[in-house]
């Protein structure tokens, strides 16, 4: 059994064939997964799909490349997004200067403001980080009193990866780790330790291989990124499954019943 900790269940294709996708992930063993919101309105659309879904979970926050489309008021939009039972993290939020899609003050700015609010409300933090590793680390270094941090689809070098651990936050590897031509990331998921690891697919986006030229990602193939991680550390399926499902549940505090 395995969690998805991290896709857009509203992103097309998946909102388009959801009711496919959701049954897919229940056939493979995916038995819950995490809705990531990237502005307002798709946050707002996470939530209503968690409601629907007992196995589905969302979280409420702006992407650095809608941090720029921001307009007066959003921070008290998105607290009162956060509140939601179904809430269970603020982002995914950070910087991203591979892009650039909204100007690196307006990032800035959008980020602090999501970290007060994870600060406030006690929920973890899922960044967004792309070619702005120093820039990312010093924001955060002015938030002490968030709970938990974790950099999602991680794909930086092994130094980035041990700063990251150093500071107590946690790693999120995606269908990257599974191409080819990744091997200092496959370095990075022999190293990370056991208790700050998690995997996902963010899907629509980065399916992995065998499949990846094949078909859109969904969280059913999250199943091959816990293969590949647990061959590369040498442990076994199950083993690995289990124990990122539980690092899952630890992170996003989730209630299963
Ligand atoms: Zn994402």
């Amino acid at each position: 059994m395995l969690i998805d900790s991290h896709c857009h269940l509203t992103y097309e294709p998946l909102t388009a064939m959801r009711g496919e996708v959701l049954l897919r992930a229940a056939e493979a063993g995916v038995t819950q997964m995490i809705s990531i919101g990237t502005d307002l309105a798709d946050s707002r659309a996470a939530i209503e799909l968690a409601a629907g879904h007992a196995n589905v979970f969302a979280s409420s926050g702006v992407h650095p490349h809608q941090a720029g489309k921001t307009e007066a008021g959003w921070e008290a939009e998105l607290r009162a997004l956060a509140a939601d039972t179904n809430v269970v993290a603020i982002g995914e939020t950070g910087l991203d200067y591979h892009y650039d899609f909204s100007p690196r003050d307006r990032q800035r700015a959008v980020f602090e403001g999501q970290l007060a609010l994870a600060t406030d409300t006690g929920k973890p933090v899922v960044i967004h980080c792309r070619e702005a590793h120093a820039d990312v680390m010093a924001v955060l270094a002015g938030f002490t009193g968030l709970k938990r941090v974790v950099f999602h689809c991680f794909t930086g070098t092994l130094a980035e990866a041990r700063e990251i651990l150093d500071r107590g936050y946690w790693i999120s590897l995606t269908g990257v780790v599974t191409f080819k031509n990744s091997r200092e990331l496959q370095e990075v998921a022999r190293f990370l330790p056991p208790d700050r690891i998690m995997i996902e697919t963010d899907s629509p986006y980065l399916s992995p291989e065998p499949v990846r030229s094949r078909r859109p990602n969904e969280p059913a193939l999250v199943v091959y990124v816990a293969r590949r991680v647990a061959e590369l550390r040498g442990v076994a399926f199950e083993e690995f499954a289990a124990l990122t499902r539980a690092n899952t549940i630890r992170f996003f505090d989730l209630r299963l019943d």
